[in-house]
């Protein structure tokens, strides 16, 4: 159970919010921009030797997931994965145009929808792709998200064949009511063999993606959900609070929302896991991300290092990333942008030899330094101020005078301590990030945040 100032907490702080994979979030991006200010960016990126992180969204999926909030199509067609890879390697041949010959990968990820929709030849064929259009860094870090639903032996082989080191598997819940409930049958056995079969063929790094706040969990079911995963021993566990906008997912709709957790009971989950996981040997990272103590993760959070990106805590995240794929959205220091989400103009417009870039952001010099402040937050849990207005050149109390004003309110609730020369997030404050890192986001006063993020809790 939640102590009562806790709940007091919860209570107080459940208001929609982003999740601060980037910032600005993708909501800030606009169909609005001038082709040259995109021309403009690709020259600048094209002058840059540097290493990159590649992110290719593989949007099929063979069923539908009620609490899906993924961009994905249903279809049985396995031919629809040749033609979109006839598709994807077009977009390689004019990404490759608009960056450095000398640039590399050094981290590749295949998301989805589900990349194991792909057939073992097709990703043997995405492979080849990657290496004749790019270089590869010889340390590439290369992971694939797995539904172990639509995993055999043949696809864990060519994805081993093609490099891959870290995989992701989407578990959720390892209760079968729960799974009825959200529509996603898959016995922990299924889970157990494809994770046996990952060792197998050397793909060691192993993470798992949980989800609390589901449809007919429980605190004890979700208790046992915890020791069924740990007795697998992964490396890292993403434990994911259910976003239910039914608004902006349709599908969601289809769960009763009857059989939802209280907010109470689904924090508790969280609770339960930050608490109990270190007893399996897990160190908390942040927000959503856990990992064994020899983990990268780990390791990055000792040094200072760790970072956050589109798909959670990265020790990468440094990188510019490219996105291939419908609906992929490229991060970079200067500008992000984010191809068509419809497949069809996607493809129409690589048939008509242009790049799908559907929106764009250019990141001001606030932007940019709101982005390292609410990224030190998720990161690192606090902000030294003489240290950061050295980094910038700026005076970060003079600059940021009204945010730490209304920090206040949050030390007052026991969120954060403030120093003279700065402020740390406490242990209580780590379960509310998202609300601290509001704080300092200049775009939530807009109307289209409160239909656009879920619940902070
Ligand atoms: S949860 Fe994954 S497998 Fe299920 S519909 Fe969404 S993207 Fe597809």
């Amino acid at each position: 159970m939640l102590s009562s100032d806790l709940f007091e907490l919860v209570q107080k702080y459940n208001v929609p919010g982003p999740r601060y994979t980037s910032y600005p979030t993708a909501v800030q991006l606009s169909d609005q921009y001038e082709q040259g200010e995109l021309d403009r960016a690709f020259g600048k990126r094209r002058d840059k030797e540097q290493a990159f992180s590649l992110y290719i969204h593989i949007p099929f999926c063979f069923s539908l997931c009620w609490y899906c909030g993924c961009t994905k199509i249903i279809t049985k067609d396995q031919d629809r994965g040749d033609h979109y890879l006839d598709y994807l390697e077009k977009e390689m041949s004019l990404v490759r145009e608009t960056i450095h010959p000398g640039s590399t990968l050094k981290q590749i990820h295949f998301g989805g929808g589900t990349p194991t929709f792909l057939s073992p030849p097709q990703l043997r064929r995405l492979g080849a792709l990657l290496q004749s259009y790019f270089k590869i860094h010889p340390d590439v870090e290369f992971s694939v998200e797995i539904d172990p639903r639509r995993c055999s032996e043949d696809h864990i082989k060519a994805l081993a064949e093609i490099g891959c080191t870290r995989a992701s598997l989407g578990v959720q819940d390892t209760n079968e009511e729960v799974q009825k409930a959200i529509r996603r049958v898959q016995p922990f056995e299924k889970t157990a063999q494809v994770t046996n079969l990952l060792r197998k063929h050397s793909i060691l790094n192993i993470n798992f993606d949980l989800i609390y706040g589901l449809p007919k969990q429980t605190l004890p079911l979700f208790h046992k959900t915890i020791e069924d995963v740990v007795s697998l021993e992964p490396d890292r566990f993403a434990i994911y609070s259910y976003a239910h906008i039914p608004s902006i997912m349709p599908a969601q709709k289809l769960l009763d929302e009857n059989d939802f957790p209280s907010t109470e009971a689904k924090l508790g989950m969280l609770v339960y896991a930050i608490n109990k996981l270190p007893d399996y040997g897990y160190n908390y990272i942040g927000m959503d991300h856990f990992a064994k103590e020899t983990d990268e993760l780990s390791l990055a959070i000792k040094e200072g290092t760790l970072q956050r990106n589109f798909q959670g805590y990265s020790t990468h995240a440094e990188l510019d990333m490219l996105a291939l794929g419908m609906s992929g959205i490229s991060q970079g220091t200067e500008f992000y942008y984010q191809n068509e989400k419809d497949l069809g103009k996607y493809y129409a417009l690589l048939d008509k030899g242009e790049l799908p870039v559907f929106k764009f952001l250019s990141l001001s010099d606030d932007d940019k330094l709101r982005k390292q402040i609410i990224m030190q937050i998720m990161c690192r849990g606090e902000i030294d101020y003489v240290q950061f207005s050295d980094q910038h050149e700026i005076s970060f109390p003079k600059q940021f005078s009204s945010e730490l004003e209304s920090l206040k309110q949050l030390e007052a609730d026991g969120l954060l301590i403030l120093f003279e020369h700065g402020f740390k997030i406490t242990s209580a404050g780590r379960l509310f990030l998202r609300n601290i890192a509001m704080v300092f986001d200049a775009y939530l006063q807009q109307k289209n945040h409160q239909t656009a993020y879920s619940k902070t809790v």
